[in-house]
């Protein structure tokens, strides 16, 4: 049952998803995270590596859609900019909003990555969609108040996932 948790894959950040490589396993889609995985949660708008990353993804023909248990006044200002569409009150981990990306971008669940820095909604949402998932390592340690409590039941299952060796990276 745990298992719903556990990520395909891990990376440090979204730059270590590269687009050639998604390309080359068939991957035409990403669904991202938006807080403490594009940016940190106080951030409003995309770095300019952030910028970058979505062209270098355009420019090969992916499709990213941002969806995000955010507010829509904080989803929008961060996503229009970028011309990206998004999804806010995601409620992840439900599956609807993935479902709702992946229809949009018209594309089958093994043409979409999801990536995102929580296990609790991000990974357990995607892979409940029957999505392949990329956890990042949440960008800034600190988080909003309903986070905190969510990221003391992740540090749980990630301790038992090391225990069982089924993940091998370190916080
Ligand atoms: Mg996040």
């Amino acid at each position: 049952m745990l298992n719903r948790f556990l990520p395909n894959e891990h990376v440090k950040n979204i730059f270590e998803v590269r687009p050639e490589v998604l390309k080359e396993k068939g991957i035409k889609g990403i669904i991202t995270d938006l807080d403490n995985t594009l940016v940190p949660w106080n951030v409003k708008s995309a770095t300019p590596e952030v910028i970058e990353w979505f062209k270098q993804m355009k420019d090969n023909g992916i499709k990213v859609t941002i969806i995000s248990n955010n507010k829509e006044e904080r989803v929008k200002m961060f996503s229009e900019p970028l011309g990206t569409p998004f999804v806010f009150s995601a409620r992840k981990p439900l599956r609807r909003a993935f479902k709702v990306a992946a229809r949009q971008m018209d594309l089958q669940k093994d043409e979409i990555v999801v990536i995102g820095d929580q296990l609790l909604t991000d990974v357990l949402g995607g892979n409940s969609a029957g999505l392949y998932t990329i956890l990042v390592v949440p960008i800034v340690q600190t988080d909003e108040k309903i986070t905190q409590f969510n990221r003391k039941i992740e540090r749980k299952i990630m301790n038992y996932f090391r225990k069982k060796g089924l993940i091998s990276w370190e916080d």
